[in-house]
């Protein structure tokens, strides 16, 4: 018998990955390449190729014993390094190895944070629409999620004023997620300097610390010259949960870090903590090989024209037909206004046309389905005339 705890969560499994099964079903109905799949997340551009150079020297090179073996719980020294050096090069900082802990990519990294600093009843606040899973993330925990409400008129920046409003003695952490999922929206700077400002001024006001928690495996994915704040550049109780599942197309690899900046609280504690839960959450060290590889790799990039080509498209294409979109600046998601307010209604009135999205509800977002643009640049050509005929109905 499953525990009361899994109950619910196997009741409401993902609609992403409900999204993803159709589908499937749809492919082998009408043919894969009449089905325009915008559901999920997963990277279409192939990893670099200096990565597999990597990986293939590291086996033929290499101390097998090494490659394949245990290490320490945080993961390999020389990986730990490239990354602290290259965020020093980038970011004008000073992180030594020891605050780069290896993970099993952002989920694992974000579980290890909460089970890091949660205690049943403490609370985190997320700035709505987010990624769902960190409901299931915070509350693996015994954490409680404090939905902060979304902000439409700033392009779904974080609404600051509200979130100040829901802090209490009881708040650990606030998840920001830049360039964010679902919307596409990148926070700027001064966001982020507002953002730290005011949870400033309430640690000081509770005598509390209250962390950021920065949720990037986006960071590198920008376009038309947006850049990503590193927020511990703004604010010292930050945690950094980084992936190269996005930036590296490498998400079947569970490969990503936590940074634990030094000027964070009982820094020195956090990263001991940090590691200990990544070995008793049962990852034990984030995987050996793509370690290696990433300590050669850290200057491979993601073919970013690509999905900027991809978003550009999509965006005027849809906007001209009269949709209401958020103007993607990172990620590869467009976030777009349902004409109707049900947003799951809508996704059905484009299913019937083989587009899937994701309705926003899913993100806490009613009202706007989100359309994951890491696709064939094919299949954004080719449901066009879906997405028109659809618009032809609500738009004049
Ligand atoms: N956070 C956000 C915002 C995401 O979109 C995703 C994956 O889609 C994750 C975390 C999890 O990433 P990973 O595959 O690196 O665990």
């Amino acid at each position: 018998m499953i525990s009361k705890f899994m109950e619910p969560r196997v009741a409401n499994n993902s609609v992403i990955r409900q999204m993803f099964e159709e589908g499937k079903r749809l492919a082998k109905i009408y043919g894969a390449e009449n089905v325009y799949d915008f559901s999920l997340g997963n990277p279409n551009v192939p990893a670099p190729e200096e990565l597999k150079d990597a990986i293939i020297d590291i086996l033929n090179s290499e101390d097998p014993v090494k490659v394949h073996g245990y290490m320490s719980n945080a993961g390999f020294e020389e990986t730990r390094q490239a990354i602290a050096d290259d965020l020093n090069r980038r970011f004008g900082t000073d992180y030594k190895w020891e605050n780069v802990i290896m993970t099993a990519g952002a989920g694992s990294s974000l579980n290890i944070t909460l089970k890091t600093i949660l205690d049943p009843g403490d609370e985190v606040l997320v700035f709505a629409p987010y990624f769902v899973e960190y409901n299931n993330y915070i509350s693996n925990y015994g954490g409680v999620p404090v939905v902060v409400s979304p902000d439409p008129e700033s392009g779904f920046m974080p609404n600051i004023a509200e979130m100040k409003e829901k802090i209490t003695p009881q708040t650990k952490a606030v998840i920001i997620n830049n360039p964010n999922n679902p919307t596409g929206a990148v926070y700027p700077e001064p966001v982020i300097q507002e953002l730290a400002d005011a949870l400033k001024a309430r640690e000081q006001e509770l005598g509390t610390v209250i962390y950021i928690i920065c949720d990037e495996p986006y960071r590198e994915l920008v376009y038309g010259g947006a850049s990503v704040p590193h927020v511990p550049n703004y604010y010292d109780d930050t945690i950094i949960g980084y992936s190269y599942s996005k930036s590296l197309s490498l998400p079947g690899e569970r490969i990503g870090y936590v940074l634990v900046p030094p000027q964070s609280d009982e820094s020195a504690e956090f990263i001991d903590a940090v590691t200990i839960a990544n070995r008793i959450s049962g990852i034990v060290n984030a995987p050996s090989l793509i370690q290696l590889a990433i300590a050669r790799c850290t200057d491979a990039k993601a073919n970013i024209a690509f999905y900027e080509k991809n978003g550009t498209d999509l965006y005027n294409g849809l906007t001209s037909a009269g949709y209401e979109c958020v103007k993607p600046s990172g990620a590869f998601y467009l976030w777009v206004k349902t004409p109707i307010e049900d947003d799951s209604a809508f996704a059905e009135e484009l299913k019937e046309h083989n587009i899937l999205v994701t309705p926003g509800s899913a993100f806490a977002g009613p009202g706007y389905i989100r359309i994951s643009y890491c696709v064939a640049h094919e299949t954004i050509l080719n449901s066009m005339p879906g997405f028109l005929a659809v618009a032809q109905k609500y738009f004049k």
